[in-house]
């Protein structure tokens, strides 16, 4: 049961991470898992960057071992190793102004008020993420253990437009600049 890296034959097959198509012709990763539903194995394809966010432990395997030419292989390292050291990364499915407030933060148990950001949280079972909950954006630190989450945000927030990707960005780094600074 080795994972694999190949390029993508069709169009066809759809990134398990953000659930976006794989271009025909551009680098996808597998990951081989058992088969939940029968016999034998089954292959779950990712962008190859959807699957550092969220498949480290699969990812790192598979760079390990892999004779391809993986394009921004240091950068997928890093992110995944990331994700193997701060154990809830993989979590990240994306950030979203909350459309009520209704939901409660995983980390500090207060509602997220309506229209604020808020960080969806999705967890791997079987071959598949499901739903989990949010946390406050301004919660990340305390909840992840690391400031380190923009890229993620990003990459699993597609359906956000420009200017609310820039409105993410700037809501994290007026958060870090709202800290006090590091004793140096
Ligand atoms: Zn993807
Ligand atoms: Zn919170």
């Amino acid at each position: 049961m080795s994972h694999v890296f190949e390029l993508a034959p069709s169009g066809r097959s759809k990134c398990r991470g953000c659930d976006r198509a794989i271009a025909r012709g551009e680098l996808r990763f597998g990951e081989r898992a058992p088969n939940p539903f029968g016999q034998g194995e089954m292959t779950l394809w990712f962008h190859p960057e959807c699957a550092a966010y969220k498949r480290p432990e699969p990812l790192l395997q598979a760079l390990g071992e892999t004779i391809e030419n993986v394009p921004d292989r240091e950068r997928l390292e890093h992110a995944a190793r990331n994700g193997v050291a701060y154990r809830r990364l993989p979590r990240i499915d994306g950030a979203e102004r909350a459309p009520s407030g209704q939901a409660k933060c995983r980390h500090c148990h207060e509602p997220i008020a309506r229209d604020t950001w808020r960080i969806r949280l999705a967890y791997w079972e079987e071959g598949r993420f499901s739903g989990g909950g949010y946390v406050h954006l301004e919660c990340r630190k305390a909840y992840f253990d690391t400031d380190d989450v923009l890229d993620r945000l990003l990459r699993f927030s597609a359906d956000l437009s420009d200017s609310e990707r820039e409105a993410l960005r700037h809501a994290c780094a007026a958060d870090l600049a709202g800290r006090s600074p590091p004793q140096s």
